[in-house]
């Protein structure tokens, strides 16, 4: 969980739950092509990931694991919600 000025307004109560609490952050901020795996395996576990997902979806989060998913994970989510979206608006869907 990394909380910037940003968020502030936004409901983060479901942070005290988080699985990742007490661990090195940096695991979830892995340099450019390294493993992912570890910081997937904490969030695996997490009862809270939906929320967590949901807040980085929410807030456009470019960077790091969020809710077990990378930042491509992310954009691919994005991508079809923003599709669907636009499909429903010009009722194709
Ligand atoms: S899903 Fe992962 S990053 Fe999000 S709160 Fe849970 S353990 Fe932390």
């Amino acid at each position: 969980m990394r909380i910037g000025r940003k968020h502030l307004m936004l409901d983060t109560s479901w942070q005290h739950e988080a699985n990742c609490l007490g661990v090195d952050p940096d695991l979830f901020f892995p340099e450019r092509g390294a493993s992912t795996k570890e910081a997937k395996e904490v969030c695996r576990g997490c009862v809270v990931r939906e929320d967590c997902l949901e807040f980085a979806l929410q807030n456009g989060e470019k960077f790091g694991i969020w809710g077990g998913m990378s930042e491509r994970e992310r954009r691919r989510i994005r991508r079809q919600r923003a599709l669907a979206r636009a499909e429903r608006e010009s009722g194709t869907a």
